[in-house]
Formats: structure tokens, C-alpha cells, sequence
């Protein structure tokens, strides 16, 4: 018996005696308690005693806490329960030492079901491995770390996971289908979450419902067929020195796995059977290795059908230890010094094996600064290679400026004014503008992009804009047409085009041609301006509207349009366009930073004169008859109003409205004296056309439609809009629809449709009927859904994020901070000790389109 437990013994009894009064020795229980740790540590010879250890330790700081003699005494109870399990918990001394060499052990026996992956013996497979780092020994979490074998390459991340000893193929095609194909695969997949199995107790003290980990002696092991199923029922009977404990297992191999007579830490939740409490299913780890399933924070995967939890865990083990751990970190020191992050290596480790929940937290953090970092890298060196690149200079004349503010119906509100100042002097300034111009639905960011476009081809340049919808990008059309008719570039009409995939073969030729010529100022389109055989001869400007629906990968291509050398064609253009993004959907920093970190970032916070707040209603389906009658109203006094569903058709699956058999109901039964239209995503780009010019010359009443009238439409003379099946939408998008109406100066109405029961939509639409400020509620969207959903799915152009929280502001500002810093002082990562960033940030953005 270790003489420190033997003291530990004796100070108990003389506290019992005492009446628990923390008396039993000087400055109290918890001061032993250091002094203490450090001798019974020296004493300790397998893991199951260091777990003693700091059990007892952290037992005895809890001890003065505890406020009534009852609370003591059982603590005290406990306390000496942990010191008869001391002599247990040391046995297998021989192989259990704390130094041994985890892979001299003998292989142990393998079930075809748990297959352990741990390498105990170099198989063929593992040989063929190149670059295999030697092992290591792996040291408890208390020993000091032996010297690191050489750096593993990031190279060999790619190596296929059916080169790790134990995957075989039936493993490698069930783990492809969870998206691992390589070692690095593995290493980035972070457990789903975590049970923190460090909580070591007496068998008696186990409470239902608690998760535990008990050291005990497996005292009896019985195995039986269940009657009817092929099912096979393993009972063991589980002893420590207090009391005994059944536990139960379902699989049949359970006993050549664990042996009687053996003590092993078993880690579960304590479940009840008839009365008595049992452990099912519990987790087993054998005393003489370290610890992965039990008696630790034991890391849960993500898992498919054919991989248990336990395979998983021993893989993990095997990769981090082999590769993760030893991984070569592509983070110059300097950074993660300033920053305070971990190596790599040690984060990986903890992310999936961590030490205690401070170590996971900091391995979490690491890996998710990490993510954010290499975004970083790669928008801030899109940035100045953009920057890098010839472009014309533009300003704008004094007549020119004249001739503007007089055509335009109305003055630029202050904001509108130091925008376009700003863009102003981007165009002039010698290197190409990437501006990303934000402002709320109905702030006026038309108009500002006419006042860039103006500027590029009073300048005798080319200029794009490029909206996500054909509705939007004809709306555009029409409105920018009328606009600029009435100016005149030396004498002459500005030309003004439309380009969409609707547009007539002969019609399109034609564009091309004058577009490519040079005879069309201004081209005003959807993605068809980004597709092939479009070519520009001199395009100076590129817009595009409503960036949020669009990625990285498409601002990047209708930039490449006018680009040197990008089509080879007759172009006299001199230099890469001007880049002017806008988004109506306010987009909250977070977001700016990373999807946006490239650009520049402008905001219109200030609405036009007279704008009156959407007064919005939820209202439940049962009062829809309220809502139309308010509709009714606003017709006779000779508004418009429109009324969204969900659907275009009718849906067997979803308990949705649909916009065609709704159009009809409506026509027929409730606005029967009234012009109704249809629009949906489905129509003919001429016949939506068709529609929306109709509304607009206030020819339809009440437009009936789905989603496609979400982004940009103006109709100043819509005062209502009807919002079905309200919970359906996100909360940026429903924001979009309500923007629909209000724009002109009469008093506009939302009413949002609703059976809503999730809590989730109800705070939706309550923030909405609250809020009218598009900032305030792309926060909340993003806070209630996500990133990916907030932009749609892989809209954003983004690398997947693993680890990190676009909602993390602190750390992505740190982030942005460190590598524009890194970028300065290196811009092309050539440095040699910058050289393994360089290859993890492509490697990261992979795929991911023109940023590397
Ligand atoms: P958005 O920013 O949502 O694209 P628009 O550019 O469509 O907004 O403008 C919304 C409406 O406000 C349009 O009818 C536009 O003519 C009008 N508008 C824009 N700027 C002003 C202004 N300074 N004063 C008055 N009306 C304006
Ligand atoms: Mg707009």
C-alpha cells in the first residue's frame, strides 16, 4: 500500500473523528490536497492510479464547499472508497507501467464487428505507408512529452484511408460515405460532441441517469440467446470494493474481448432494469494503456451503418496519434504566438482526444481561427491582386455631373451622396474599385450604380450591370433606359441593352455583335453577361446587383470579362474593370468580413425622404379573410397590393399554398372586381415580363405570385403585401418581400399568413412584425439559421467551415488582423517559412473558384 494513500487514510479517520469540521488538518482538506498530489502521483504505477489521484485531489478542494456534516460525511465516504481501489487500480503492474510502450503489447484477440484499428502489429498495409512516422510512445496526460519524431508533411494528408492498418475495403466505401476519403479527412472531422467520462465513482453511489465511469473487477460474464430474435444477450456482473453493478451488451463478442477476473475502467450511462440500476452498453477500457473509450472525455463521431462508435474512436486514435499530432504546422509561429493558439498537432489531439474541457476549448479554438485565417488569406490576396492590376482612370466632368443631377427625379439623400463620392474616387484612383455597396431594400442603390455607370461611359467606356433574376435584370433594363435616355454622350443617345437567356437567337446575335463592337454603352443582364461568346470591347464597369445571391466565383467571373487577355478578342480596353457589388440584403459583419472580405465596403444607412415604417401583422390562417378585406380597401383607394405563396404548383408532399391554383380561387371568389396577375418562376421570361410591366403601368391589382418577386421589384404604388405560409421563409428573404412595398410615400402594409408552431418561426415572424431594420433582422437570420442557410445553399463560395462559427466576430477579426499583417510583410507567401501556408490555403480553397 502506497504510503500516501496510508496518510490519506489516517486523516479521514481523524476528520470522522473530529465531526467533520475540516480541522484534521491544517488549512483544511483542500490544502493537503496539493501537497498531497505531488507524492501519491510518484506513487502511482498504472493509469487507473493517476486517475485515482486526481480524483481523490479534485474531491478534496470540493470538500470545505460542502456545508452540512451529512454532505462530509459522505464526501469523506467516498473518499476512502477511492483508497481501496487504490491496490486494484494498480494491478498489471508489469505492462501497465506509466512509461510502457503501448505497441510492444501483444496483439490483442479482434471481432469481426470491433475490429480495433490499433496498430499493434505493422501489418502489410501499414508498411506500404510512405513517410509513416515512427510511433511513440503515448504518454499519459501528467508526463512530460518525449522528443517529437520528424514533422509529418501536409502532403500526406491525401493518403487514401485504406492504407491505415485495420480499413479494409468494406471499411474505406462505408467511410466514403461519410465524405472520408483521406487521412486528412479524418483528422478534420471533429466529434460530434463529447461525454466526459472523468467522473470516477463508488459502485454504490451511482445514481439513475447519471454517466459515470467506475473502476471495478468484472466479476462474471454470461452469454445468452434472446427467444424469437438472433439476438445475444451478454451479462456482466461488475464489482469494486463498495458494491456490484450488472451491465449489459448486446454485442456477442463482448467475450473475448473483456476477461473475468480482470478490473477495467467501464464508462456509461446508469440506466435501471427491474428495479436495480445497470449499466448498458457501458464503454470498457483496460487499465494498462491509455485511455480512449473510458475514464476521460471520450469523443462521440459522426457514424454510418457498419462503423461503431468504438471502431471510430480507435481509428481517430491510431491517425491523430501517427499523423495529426506530429503534423507540420502551417501557421508561422509568429502568428499563433500573437494570437495565443495552439501548434496544430496538440489541437488536433485535443480536439479529439482532449486532456480536460479547457484543453478541448483551446483546440477548438485553434482549429476554427485556423479556417477563418486561411478565408483571410485567400480575400485578402484575391484583394490585392486586384488591386495589382492595371485600369483605366474615370472621372467625371463637370457638365457631365450637371447633366445628371438634373435628370435624376429626385437629390441623392446624404448618404447616396458620400457613397458615390467614394465610388467617385475609387474609379479614379489608378486601381481597379471592388466595392461591395450594402444598403436596406428601398435605400437607393439604383441610382448609385446609374451615377458609377455614368461616370465609366462619359469616359468612353463599356459598363455591365448584372442582376440574379430576369424580372430584376428587366426591370433594370427598363427603368435605366428611361434614365439615361434623356442624357446625351457628345450629342448622342447613350445605348442601352438587354441580355438574358429569354432573348431570341437573331435578337442576341445582334447584342453580341454591338456589344462586342462597342456600339452598346450600357448592358443590362443576368448570368447570360458572364457566359461564354459574350465579349466587351471595353468594359470599364462591372455591376452586379443583389450580391447575395452570388458567389465568390461568379464576381470573379464577370470581372474576368474585361480582364487582359481574357478573350483574345479586338478589345482596346487597358486593364481589368471597376467592380461595383450591391446587396440589398444587409449583411451582417460577420459575413462582410469573410464572403466579402475582398471588397471594399460602402453603406447606404439612410432612406429617402418620406418613407414610411412597413407597419407589419402576423396573423393566423383563420383571419385570412381580414387580410383581404384590407387588400380590398387599399384597391378601392387605388393602391396595388401582392400576395405570395410558398408554391408554384399544388404539392402532394408539402401542406403549402401554391400560386397558380390560388390565382384562380382568388379571381373567381375573392377579388372578383378586380385585375389580377400570376407570376412564378416557371413562366416564359417574355410572359413575366409581360406581367410585371403591368403591374407597373398599375394595370394589375393585386399580383398573385411565388418567390421570384422577391429581389429588387418597385412598384412605388404597392401599399400591401400578403405573405402565405409566412414560417416557410427565412427572415432575410421575408425582410426582401416586405421591401416590395413602402417604397412610395404612402403609409404600406405586411401581413405575414401564418399556423406557425416552432418557437424557431414564431421568433421569426415576431422580429419581423418588431423590426424594420434590415441589419437587426440579417443578424437575427444568421443567428437563427446559419450561414449556409442564410445564403442559400453553396451560395456563398466559401470552403466548407468544420470548426469555426461565422457568428464568432472576435476571432475572425483576429484572424483578418494576422493575415493582412502576414500579407504585408510577405504578400506572395514566398518566404520559405511561409511556403506550407501557401500549399494549406490552396489546398483549402480547393474548388472553390479563382481565389488560390
Ligand atoms: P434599392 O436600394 O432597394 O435597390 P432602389 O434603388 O430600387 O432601392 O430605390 C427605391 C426607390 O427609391 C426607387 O423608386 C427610387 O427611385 C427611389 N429613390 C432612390 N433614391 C431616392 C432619393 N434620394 N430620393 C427619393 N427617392 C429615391
Ligand atoms: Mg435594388
Amino acid at each position: 500500500m502506497s504510503n500516501a494513500i496510508v496518510r490519506l487514510q489516517k486523516i479521514l479517520a481523524l476528520e470522522k473523528k473530529q465531526g467533520y469540521r475540516n480541522k484534521s488538518v491544517i488549512g483544511g482538506l483542500e490544502r493537503l490536497g496539493d501537497r498531497w498530489q505531488s507524492d501519491a502521483s510518484k506513487q502511482a504505477t498504472t493509469q487507473a492510479q493517476m486517475a485515482l489521484v486526481s480524483q481523490i485531489v479534485s474531491e478534496l478542494k470540493r470538500y470545505p464547499t460542502l456545508e452540512t456534516v451529512p454532505e462530509r460525511q459522505a464526501m469523506v465516504g467516498n473518499l476512502l472508497a477511492y483508497a481501496d481501489q487504490w491496490e486494484n487500480a494498480g494491478k498489471q503492474e508489469s505492462s501497465g507501467r506509466i512509461d510502457a510502450i503501448q505497441g510492444e503489447k501483444p496483439a490483442e484477440q479482434e471481432s469481426p464487428v470491433e475490429q480495433t484499428a490499433r496498430p499493434s502489429r505493422p501489418t502489410e498495409a501499414s508498411e506500404k505507408i510512405e513517410a509513416r512516422p515512427q510511433r511513440v510512445s503515448s504518454p499519459p496526460p501528467h508526463s512530460i512529452q518525449p522528443s517529437r519524431p520528424t514533422p509529418v508533411d501536409a502532403e500526406t494528408l491525401n493518403t487514401p484511408v485504406d492504407r491505415l492498418p485495420g480499413v479494409g475495403p468494406g471499411y474505406s466505401t462505408r467511410l466514403e460515405k461519410m465524405g472520408i476519403t483521406t487521412i486528412g479527412d479524418l483528422l478534420w472531422l471533429p466529434p460530434r460532441r463529447y461525454v466526459d467520462y472523468n467522473t470516477l465513482k463508488p459502485i454504490y453511489q451511482l445514481q439513475y441517469g447519471e454517466e459515470i465511469t467506475i473502476l471495478a473487477n468484472l466479476w462474471d460474464l454470461k452469454k445468452r440467446k434472446l427467444s424469437g430474435g438472433n439476438r445475444t444477450l451478454v451479462t456482466g456482473v461488475l464489482g469494486d470494493s463498495t458494491a456490484t453493478i450488472q451491465a449489459t451488451w448486446f454485442n456477442p463478442y463482448i467475450d473475448r474481448q473483456l476477461r473475468v477476473g480482470q478490473t477495467y475502467l467501464f464508462s456509461g450511462k446508469v440506466d435501471s432494469y427491474l428495479g436495480s440500476l445497470v449499466l448498458r452498453n457501458p464503454n470498457w477500457e483496460e487499465l494498462d494503456r491509455e485511455f480512449i473509450h473510458a475514464g476521460r472525455i471520450v469523443p462521440i463521431y459522426p457514424l454510418t451503418k457498419g462503423i461503431s462508435a468504438r471502431w471510430m474512436r480507435n481509428l481517430q486514435k491510431q491517425v491523430v496519434e501517427n499523423w495529426g499530432r506530429n503534423l507540420h504546422d502551417h501557421l508561422p509561429a509568429s502568428v499563433r504566438n500573437r494570437a495565443g493558439l495552439l501548434p496544430l498537432g496538440e489541437a488536433l489531439e485535443q480536439v479529439h482526444f482532449p486532456a480536460s474541457q479547457d484543453m478541448l476549448k483551446a483546440g477548438r479554438r485553434r482549429l476554427a481561427f485556423d479556417e477563418l485565417f486561411l478565408i483571410q488569406i485567400g480575400v485578402l490576396r484575391q484583394r490585392s491582386e486586384w488591386r495589382s492590376y492595371p485600369t483605366q482612370r474615370y472621372s467625371l466632368q463637370e457638365n457631365h455631373r450637371q447633366a445628371f443631377e438634373e435628370t435624376l427625379p429626385f437629390q441623392f439623400t446624404s448618404a447616396q451622396g458620400r457613397v458615390s463620392e467614394a465610388i467617385g474616387g475609387d474609379l479614379n484612383s489608378g486601381h481597379p474599385m471592388s466595392r461591395l455597396l450594402q444598403g436596406d431594400v428601398g435605400s437607393g442603390k439604383t441610382a448609385v450604380a446609374a451615377y458609377a455607370m455614368w461616370t465609366a461611359v462619359t469616359n468612353g467606356a463599356q459598363a455591365a450591370m448584372m442582376a440574379p433574376t430576369e424580372i430584376l435584370a428587366e426591370q433594370h433594363y427598363h427603368g435605366l433606359r428611361n434614365f439615361f435616355e434623356k442624357l446625351r454622350l457628345d450629342e448622342r443617345p447613350v445605348q442601352v441593352a438587354l441580355l438574358t437567356g429569354s432573348l431570341g437567337s437573331v435578337e442576341k446575335a445582334e447584342t453580341l455583335k454591338a456589344l462586342a463592337a462597342g456600339e452598346i454603352d450600357i448592358a443590362i443582364g443576368t448570368h447570360a453577361l458572364i457566359q461564354e461568346g459574350v465579349e466587351f470591347k471595353n468594359l470599364g464597369l462591372a455591376v452586379i446587383d443583389e450580391q447575395h445571391r452570388f458567389g465568390v466565383r461568379q464576381r470573379a467571373s464577370l470581372r474576368q470579362k474585361g480582364a487582359p487577355d481574357s478573350n483574345g478578342s479586338d478589345s482596346d480596353h487597358s486593364g481589368v474593370p471597376h467592380l461595383l457589388v450591391m446587396s440589398a440584403t444587409p449583411i451582417p459583419r460577420t459575413l462582410s468580413l469573410t464572403v466579402f472580405g475582398d471588397l471594399d465596403v460602402s453603406v447606404i444607412d439612410e432612406m429617402p425622404p418620406g418613407r414610411q415604417p412597413i407597419k407589419t401583422r402576423w396573423l393566423p390562417p383563420a383571419e385570412r379573410e381580414r387580410a383581404y378585406k384590407f387588400v380590398r380597401r387599399q384597391v378601392r383607394e387605388g393602391h396595388q397590393a401582392f400576395i405570395i405563396y410558398p408554391l408554384v404548383e399544388e404539392s402532394e408532399k408539402l401542406d403549402a399554398g401554391a400560386a397558380v391554383p390560388q390565382y384562380e380561387y382568388l379571381k373567381s371568389e375573392i377579388f372578383p372586381k378586380s385585375r389580377l396577375g400570376l407570376l412564378h418562376g416557371r413562366m416564359k421570361g417574355g410572359d413575366k415580363e409581360a406581367v410585371m410591366q403591368a403591374m407597373q403601368l398599375g394595370e394589375i391589382d393585386v399580383l398573385v405570385a411565388t418567390s421570384v418577386v422577391e429581389v429588387g421589384i418597385d412598384i412605388p404604388n404597392a401599399t400591401v403585401i400578403i405573405i402565405e405560409d409566412a414560417e416557410r421563409f427565412g427572415l432575410a428573404q421575408l425582410h426582401q418581400f416586405r421591401g416590395r412595398v413602402g417604397r412610395g410615400e404612402h403609409p404600406s402594409y405586411c401581413i405575414l399568413l401564418s399556423g406557425a408552431t416552432t418557437p424557431n418561426a414564431a421568433e421569426r415572424l415576431r422580429a419581423l412584425e418588431q423590426s424594420n431594420d434590415g441589419f437587426a433582422l440579417a443578424e437575427k437570420d444568421l443567428q437563427l439559421r446559419g450561414p449556409g442557410d442564410f445564403f442559400g445553399t453553396r451560395q456563398s463560395g466559401l470552403p466548407d467551415l468544420r470548426l469555426a462559427q461565422l457568428s464568432d466576430l472576435r476571432t475572425l477579426e483576429q484572424a483578418r488582423a494576422e493575415a493582412s499583417r502576414l500579407l504585408e510583410e510577405d504578400p506572395d507567401l514566398a518566404a520559405a517559412e511561409h511556403l506550407a501556408l501557401a500549399r494549406r490555403t490552396k489546398q483549402f480553397w480547393q474548388g472553390e473558384g479563382d481565389i488560390s
